[in-house]
């Protein structure tokens, strides 16, 4: 049962191939390593006891793509493949709506093109990555599925088209299966320490910035706030383990296999912890000081966010089961293994 991944070669994706070959599915890498390192492909060979199958290529490409739907004939496809920085969505929204929304656009038509020409089984099942950046700032928390959508930034807002975009697909065509997973804040890494977060550059998220802070790439965190309504005063969010969002979407696929239908679930913890909390999580696993100075509140954050991961308990029967603390040690063991990513000798 061979399942395919877009954007399997980066950070989400790697750790799904991993679980899903784990569960004896078999994954199809499919990427173009716009954001992602060959290298990580060895590195999932040996994970995983022999090499996967890799397609080299642009989702854009749709006749490309239906050759591939047609070569594979998977069960499933998994859409993790697409640009995902806040900061630079806004800095070039085009990228944005070109990569994410025509790469969406062109996967959902390879599909309708490899079912029309007789040779991919129906029904077409897909499984995509959006995020928690569609409920904006919620009104309160925990947040569940219901919850009015927005976005404030050109990557949010491809995300949200992306969801209607799916939802209208299935409306058309109800044979089609659709999981939407709303991934909450993924940090860690394979407890391997093989595989992990390889950041390009400056990392934006809390957790690669403060793993370069212990191992000493960085002088300091910046702690963006210290005046929100939480107990400590700075951010809190819902941090997930990436081996359970990995399990996320093994569970995903096997609904989606399992009964005609789509879904749409929160892939989060359902608990909040604080940038302060995490720097010190980070001090425990590491052994190492975390400095940090507080800084102004960065530009369009939200005070806290955490998810009700109920309806993933019941539709999937999936709940995360890693710790802060299980998190942190398995993001330390990829940091110290690897302190340059995969570009480390
Ligand atoms: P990532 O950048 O590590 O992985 C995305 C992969 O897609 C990369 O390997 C990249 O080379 C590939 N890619 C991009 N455009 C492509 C194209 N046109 N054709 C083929 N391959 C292409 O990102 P990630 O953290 O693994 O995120 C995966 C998905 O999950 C993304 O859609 C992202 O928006 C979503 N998501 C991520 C987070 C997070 O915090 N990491 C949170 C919520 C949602
Ligand atoms: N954060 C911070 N310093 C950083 C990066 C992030 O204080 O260098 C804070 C940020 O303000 C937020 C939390 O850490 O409260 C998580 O930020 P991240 O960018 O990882 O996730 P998101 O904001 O997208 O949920």
């Amino acid at each position: 049962m061979k399942i395919l991944l877009t954007g399997g070669a980066g950070y989400i994706g790697s750790h799904t191939a991993v679980t899903l070959s784990a569960e004896g599915l078999e994954p199809v890498v499919l990427d173009n390593f716009s954001n992602s390192h060959p290298v990580v492909m060895e590195r999932l060979a040996h994970l995983c006891g022999g090499p996967l199958t890799l397609e080299q290529g642009d989702v854009l490409d749709t006749p490309w793509l239906t050759g591939v739907l047609l070569r594979h004939q998977p069960v499933a496809v998994v859409h993790f493949a697409g640009d995902k920085a806040v900061g630079e969505s806004v800095a070039q929204p085009l990228k944005y709506f070109h990569n994410n929304i025509g790469g969406a656009v062109s996967l959902m038509r390879a599909m309708v093109q490899a079912v029309a020409e007789g040779g991919w089984p129906r029904p077409p099942a897909l499984v995509f990555s959006s995020s928690a950046t569609v409920y904006g700032d919620p009104a309160t928390v925990p947040i569940t599925e219901d919850f009015p959508r927005s976005h404030t930034n050109p990557y949010g807002h491809t995300k949200l088209v992306i969801e209607d975009m799916l939802s209208a697909q299935h409306a058309a065509d109800p044979s089609w299966r659709v999981g939407v997973l709303r991934y909450f804040n993924p940090v860690g890494a394979h407890p391997s320490g093989l595989i992990g977060e390889d950041p390009d550059g400056m990392p934006n998220n809390l957790m690669p910035f403060v793993a370069q802070v212990a191992i000493g790439r960085r002088p300091h965190l910046s702690v963006f706030g210290n005046d929100y309504p939480t107990p400590d005063g700075t951010g809190v969010r819902d941090y997930i383990h990436v081996m359970d969002l990995a399990s996320g979407h093994v569970a995903a696929v096997r609904a989606l296999l399992a009964k005609p239908g789509s879904f749409t679930v929160n892939l989060g913890t359902g608990q909040g912890h604080s940038v302060l909390d995490m720097v010190r999580a980070f001090e425990r696993a590491s052994g190492r000081p975390v400095p940090y100075r507080i800084a102004p509140r960065r530009a369009g954050d939200v005070a806290q966010c955490w998810a009700d991961p109920g309806r993933a308990r019941t539709l999937l029967g999936w709940q995360a089961t890693r710790s802060l603390d299980d998190m942190c040690a398995d993001a330390w063991r990829w940091q110290s293994g690897n302190p340059n990513g995969y570009r480390s000798p």
